[in-house]
């Protein structure tokens, strides 16, 4: 089919062409006395898209699941007992992480379409008169549901608790998108991966540590190697890298940052904003609901339900098939329920509009009784005004 594939998946999202220009180079020395000259300013801009100026990023040669596993493994010891509220498919898959690590998990199920409880952490946290629980797991921006939890309000428990837990939040799809405060948030483990926001492809896990959890790094028994910080710490001091790193990626990242801390990381979560709003705008147009609960839409990700007897993977194929454009599906216990719409990354008003009418028009094909062009008159009315 004529034209690119029109990318409209929570991840992988669309890469820049000055970002696959950047990596599109041969391959060099890392041991190189120049290769520092790369490193140590990418690992320096990091904290500006994390928003910490007292913690330290990391970048692994891994994926996003890989960042739940080096915050787990480098600061925990083994059996440590662990918080964690599932909310959907990805708080799941790091509830099921922590237990085959053999963490004691404490999960609190949650409705899928509601974030963290913050009221409920906070009288857990309380009744913890032994602070046994060592790390709290939040997820912030649910990808599966498209569900914000609010970090503030989950630090802000953990002090009225006067609680000492770790606070380790799973920022793959909110950071370099979405507000993220990694040190006003008191965030001791911030994850995220190379393919969302940072609008790169799969490759790297992006983390950043807080002076706290770097000193239980220093001490955490739980065996590790690959992950092991020590072995970053000891080698990026000097711009360098444990084991070969993937070059093209890290000028890859280079390039992001540069896009990002142009564009400046607020005016990059009002875009996002913005994208989310219009794509909202039209959802309820069509007469959809979001998966979200009122409160806790996403800006990354909007999960749109559709009515029983209907089957989102019908939407998904049509406009795979028919209209080039790919939807995130349903994961798990909401298949077939509701399908994603990705507004993240390296996206504006127009290419948003494109996907809304691909959208609209896979649902006219598969019998919704929607109005020709409503989704997208909805959106573009906000667009124009708010431009
Ligand atoms: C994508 C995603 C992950 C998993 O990242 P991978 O890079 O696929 O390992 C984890 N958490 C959230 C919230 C995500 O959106």
């Amino acid at each position: 089919m004529a034209g690119r594939n029109h990318l409209t998946i929570p991840g992988p999202t669309n890469v820049p062409h000055e970002i696959l220009s950047a990596m599109h180079l041969p391959m060099e020395d890392h041991r190189s006395p120049i290769f520092p000259d790369l490193l140590k300013p990418v690992l320096e801009d990091l904290k500006k898209v994390f928003r910490t100026e007292t913690g330290q990023a990391f970048v692994f040669p891994a994926t996003g699941t890989a960042g739940w596993e080096i915050a787990l493994t480098n600061t925990l010891n083994p059996g440590d007992k662990v918080l964690i509220y599932r909310f959907g498919q990805f708080s799941h898959l790091w509830m099921s992480m922590a237990q085959r690590l053999g963490f004691e998990v404490e999960m609190h199920e949650v409705e899928w379409g509601k974030g963290i409880p913050v009221d409920a952490l906070e009288a857990r946290l309380l009744a913890d008169s032994e602070q046994e629980i060592k790390a709290v797991l939040a997820t912030h921006n649910e990808t599966a549901t498209g569900v914000t939890s609010d970090i503030a309000g989950v630090r802000k428990a953990m002090d009225a608790a006067q609680h000492s837990a770790l606070l380790f939040v799973d920022g793959v799809s909110s950071i370099a998108s979405m507000e993220f405060n990694m040190e006003e948030w008191g965030i001791d483990a911030a994850v995220s991966g190379s393919q969302k926001g940072f609008m790169l492809p799969a490759g790297l896990a992006i983390l950043a540590f807080s002076q706290k959890a770097l000193t239980a790094a220093k001490t955490g028994t739980y065996p590790r190697c690959f992950f092991d910080l020590k072995d970053q710490i000891a080698t990026n001091k000097d711009g360098y890298t444990p084991y070969t790193p993937s070059t093209p990626m890290i000028h890859g990242l280079r390039k992001s940052l540069d896009i990002l801390l142009e564009e400046g990381m607020k005016n990059v979560y009002a875009r996002h904003y913005r994208l989310a709003e219009g794509t909202r705008l039209a959802i309820k147009a069509w007469g959809l609901e979001l998966c979200a609960q009122a409160g806790f839409e996403s800006d990354t990700v909007s999960a749109v339900m559709v009515p029983e007897g209907k089957d989102a993977k019908e939407i998904l194929s049509v406009a795979f098939n028919k209209y080039n454009i790919s939807l995130g599906a349903g994961l798990t216990e909401v298949a077939g329920k509701l399908f994603r719409i990705g507004h993240m990354g390296d996206m504006n008003d127009v290419s948003m509009l494109g996907s809304i009418a691909g959208v609209e028009m896979a649902l006219l094909d598969c019998g919704y009784d929607i109005q020709a062009g409503s989704g997208v008159a909805a959106a573009l009315e906000y667009y124009r005004e708010t431009a």
